[in-house]
């Protein structure tokens, strides 16, 4: 893997030779809650980031005099209670992402501004997209998140994307974009996402699909943004003691005596390693021996989307004003989807722009100045022409991150039936963690939680 990244202090990084009973690769919350746990178990581990900074996927972007957006990670379900639990323990103080008014639709004729629908009563359009939600719930009855290629109907759901069943079963376009709005909003574009992975997304949120949770409602914020919570868990276990950051893993051996994790200018030894990476990154660790064939087909095919983000800063959240909440979507504009990033002071204003799964060529091309402009251009459509005019706009493209290379896990079709049973399974002294690997809210940071806090206890019990 060719990334270089030295930029953390000397001190925060491992210099030479250094053991411990566990190393964990990745800080991202998967790999500083694996590290944590095997940590309050006793355990001697060493954590290594390669990266300057922890939190992978959560990133706080500096906006200036003071201000800060999240560019990653930017909100959790209040269903997520090992986010908010950690976010409490770190004391980051948790408030309610904004629903109390109205979010907007627009399409190539209209634009509409309604209620976030109450699954429970939804009314208007969404009436016939709550039913086919309803109806995903029911058929992933069938799904063990732990096991989904086991599913008696696995085959024929991971043949095909969500769209193409979407197009087969739902006939009114309106609904297929309000379905697959909803869904894409929290995983996968519907026409890249295999059905099989986008039900076991739904049975793995542990609400369903016509949930609360599924519709932003009641979704969390954290003061001062999410990477914070990773950043101060990572401080407290010790950076530079047992959290060493600018440290890339490249190599990893493993024999009968235990496991070598290697970089440029540090080695460090251990009974056994989580690998707390997105999949398709550990493919770039050159592996000795060489990883099993299942293994080695689930680094290509687990993928990753959802790569692009801007923020566009006001001098005050002006929409509140207008009643609307800074939730909004459209199957035709550049920017298919908004949410407010808003700080809990409302002393400026942050609209989100999720990234563009229908067209993403149209930004991909375009000079970033054209960006810029397309993008705001579509901002004012939802939120009128003060939008045109923000103190700062910032883009982030995750996949020209070296150390993430995309965003959000893409579980495309004949992924998870081919190769999904290599997602865990340990291979001799390696372990697997990060939310690619979750069983419960699998695709957000809860679920990357989720995955340290099992591998950490899987590693446990081999010591
Ligand atoms: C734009 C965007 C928006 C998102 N919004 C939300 C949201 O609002 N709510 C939500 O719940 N989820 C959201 N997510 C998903 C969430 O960010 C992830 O689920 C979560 O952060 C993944 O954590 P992880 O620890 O599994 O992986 P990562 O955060 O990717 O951690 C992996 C770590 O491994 C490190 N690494 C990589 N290669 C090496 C190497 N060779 N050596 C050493 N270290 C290495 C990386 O630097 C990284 O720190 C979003 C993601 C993105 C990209």
């Amino acid at each position: 893997m060719q990334h270089g990244n030295s930029s953390a202090p000397a001190a925060a990084q491992l210099h030479g030779d250094a053991e411990a009973d566990v190393v964990v690769v990745g800080g991202g919350f998967a790999g500083v809650t694996a590290a944590r746990e095997l940590d309050k178990m006793g355990v001697s581990v060493i954590l290594l980031e390669g990266r300057d900074r922890l939190g992978g996927r959560a990133e706080n972007i500096t906006i200036g005099g003071g201000k800060i957006g999240n560019i990653g990670a930017q909100a959790a379900s209040r269903h997520h209670h090992l986010a908010i639990g950690l976010a409490r323990e770190m004391g980051v103080d948790v408030f309610p992402l904004r629903h109390d008014g109205k979010a907007v639709l627009v399409t190539e004729e209209d634009r509409i501004e309604f209620e976030i629908p109450d699954p429970k009563d939804p009314g208007w359009q969404w009436e016939d997209a709550v039913e086919t939600l309803q109806q995903w719930d029911e058929m992933s009855k069938e799904i063990d998140p732990e096991r989904p290629w086991e599913a008696p109907h696995a085959e024929e759901w991971d043949s095909q994307t969500v769209m193409s069943w979407l197009q087969r079963h739902v006939g009114d376009p309106i609904t297929q974009f309000l379905v697959a709005g909803v869904v894409g909003v929290g995983a996968s574009p519907p026409h890249q996402a295999s059905m099989l992975g986008m039900l076991a997304y739904g049975k793995a949120s542990g609400t369903g699909f016509a949930s609360d949770h599924m519709f932003v409602r009641g979704w969390q914020k954290f003061d001062g943004g999410v990477q914070t919570i990773a950043v101060r868990a990572g401080e407290r276990l010790g950076i530079g003691r047992k959290v060493y950051l600018s440290c890339v893993v490249r190599r990893i051996e493993q024999d009968g005596d235990g496991v070598l994790v290697q970089g440029d200018g540090f080695r460090a030894k251990a009974k056994r390693v989580i690998v707390a990476m997105p999949p398709h990154l550990t493919g770039r660790i050159d592996w000795r021996p060489a990883l099993p064939g299942p293994r080695q087909a689930l680094n290509q095919r687990i993928g990753s989307v959802g790569g692009y983000l801007t923020l566009a800063v006001y001098d005050e959240p002006f929409w509140f004003r207008e009643g609307l909440t800074g939730h909004a979507m459209s199957p035709s504009e550049v920017v298919p989807a908004t949410l407010d990033d808003s700080p809990k002071d409302r002393s400026y204003g942050v609209i989100t722009c999720l990234g563009d799964p229908y067209d993403s060529s149209r930004l991909r091309t375009a000079t970033p100045a054209e960006r810029r402009e397309l993008q705001l251009k579509s901002l004012a459509k939802y939120y009128g022409p003060k939008a045109l005019k923000p103190e700062a706009f910032l883009e982030k493209d995750w996949y020209a991150d070296p150390f993430s290379a995309g965003g959000l896990p893409l579980f495309s079709p004949g992924a998870l039936t081919n190769c999904g049973q290599a997602l865990r399974t340990p291979v001799g002294r390696i372990h697997w963690a990060g939310t690619e690997t979750a069983t419960w809210n699998v695709v957000h940071w809860e679920g990357a939680i989720h995955s340290g806090v099992r591998a950490a206890k899987e590693v446990a019990e081999r010591l």
